[in-house]
């Protein structure tokens, strides 16, 4: 057998082929919905773009690759994804998954698919012995993210699928914020793998799209009956973008923890600064957890400046120049969120906080410019509060 890329090659590589219409070595941008046939039923492998397209193909490929999967399947959304693995069960079935959850996932789960009668158990994944409670015979899938957003706690992806095996459950993963730069789910035991390619996969914030990988074939039978039956399907142009995207994973991925680790260093050396979230530190409470399945720590960071209340940290944010005020993460450019008045405004102040969201809390997506420009910006911004 041939011996496997290596990860920083099979971003490049990984899946690829020359077209085989007339060389081309990017994957052409097959902008069609449907394909000639020579005679009914007989054509070139594609008929319709809902059920497969060429473009699509070549993304699929290219995912399956970098995680260390048999098979990728492209969604138009990360949720669209997450959507297409919830259809898998029915009415009766029971989920366990992490408290401190992305929105967009909690609101999928408890507004769209518990009023069709799927029972959702929301626990601090970082103890394993409340995901075992939760765990009851109806159970067919635990959902996990880690890093969790904006926390950055971390739950053991390893210690978790140990809990699932043997029983009929399947473990899924959001590797959204790790990518499979820092961490590959399936090889620590997950069944499925997911990602809001709208983030790091992609990288340049210019597409919205999620993924799924898979190994097991008869999995990923059922879920590409689903993506076709159902129709959440990533175009060819986006899936084109997200492709770009990943050929340069692994070097952006390193800049962002460079850069990671220099901004969360000056933030937590801040007289102004009270606490700061980032799993590189050595007193985070999953640090060895961290080090053992990530190979380095991301650049996602959340921080409470010292004594600050909403507004303070409102003013903060608004004085950002380097970073940018936005919704979304994972591009080159750095940004800035508030999620107390952003991401997590529609969760009651009291329950946010339970799980560490205060008013003052500020998340940081750290992108790849010069860390010098970067670490300037937070300190002018900081020196509001002074
Ligand atoms: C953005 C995000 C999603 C949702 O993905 P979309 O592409 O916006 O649908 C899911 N999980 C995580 C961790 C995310 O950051």
């Amino acid at each position: 057998m041939k011996k496997p890329l290596h990860f920083n090659s099979r971003t490049i590589h990984g899946g690829q082929h020359p077209d085989k219409a007339y060389g081309a070595v990017m994957p052409p941008i097959y902008q069609t919905s449907t394909f000639a046939q020579e005679s009914p039923g007989v054509h070139r492998g594609f008929e319709y773009s809902r059920s497969g397209n060429p473009t699509r193909q070549a993304l699929e490929n290219s995912l399956a690759s970098i995680e260390n999967g048999e098979y990728g399947l492209a969604f138009s959304s990360g949720l669209a994804a997450m959507d297409t693995v919830l259809k898998l069960l029915g009415p009766g079935d029971e989920v366990v998954s992490t408290h401190d959850l992305y929105g967009g996932s909690y609101r999928l789960f408890r507004r769209v698919f518990e009023p069709l009668g799927i029972r959702f158990r929301f626990v601090d994944m970082q103890h394993l012995p409340r995901i075992e409670e939760a765990i009851g015979p109806k159970t067919r899938l635990i959902w996990v993210e880690t890093p969790t957003n904006p926390m950055m706690n971390i739950i053991d992806i390893r210690a978790v699928a140990s809990l699932a095996s043997g029983r009929n459950i399947l473990l899924a993963v959001d590797n959204t914020f790790a990518t499979p730069y820092l961490q590959q789910p399936l090889d620590l035991g997950a069944d499925i793998v997911m990602h809001s390619a709208t983030k790091y996969l992609g990288g340049h914030s210019d597409v919205v799209a999620g993924a799924l990988v898979v190994r097991d074939k008869d999995l990923a039978d059922r879920l590409y009956f689903l993506q076709n039956a159902s129709g959440a399907i990533c175009g060819p142009m986006d899936s084109y973008l997200v492709l770009r995207g990943i050929k340069t994973l692994h070097v952006r991925m390193q800049r962002h923890c460079e850069n990671g680790r220099e901004v969360a260093a000056f933030l937590r050396a801040h007289p102004l600064v009270e606490k700061v979230y980032w799993p590189g530190f050595e007193d985070h409470p999953n640090h060895q957890v961290a080090r053992a399945q990530m190979s380095d720590f991301g650049g996602m960071i959340s921080f409470v400046p010292k004594g600050a209340d909403y507004q303070d940290a409102v003013r903060i944010a608004e004085s950002l120049r380097v970073f940018t005020l936005a919704e979304s993460l994972g591009g080159v450019e750095s940004l800035a969120g508030h999620p107390a008045s952003m991401t997590h405004a529609s969760i009651p102040r009291e329950e946010r906080e339970k799980s560490g969201v205060t008013d003052a809390l500020l998340r940081l997506s750290v992108g790849i410019e010069d860390a010098r420009d970067l670490v300037e910006d937070l300190r002018q911004a900081l020196s509001l509060l002074g």
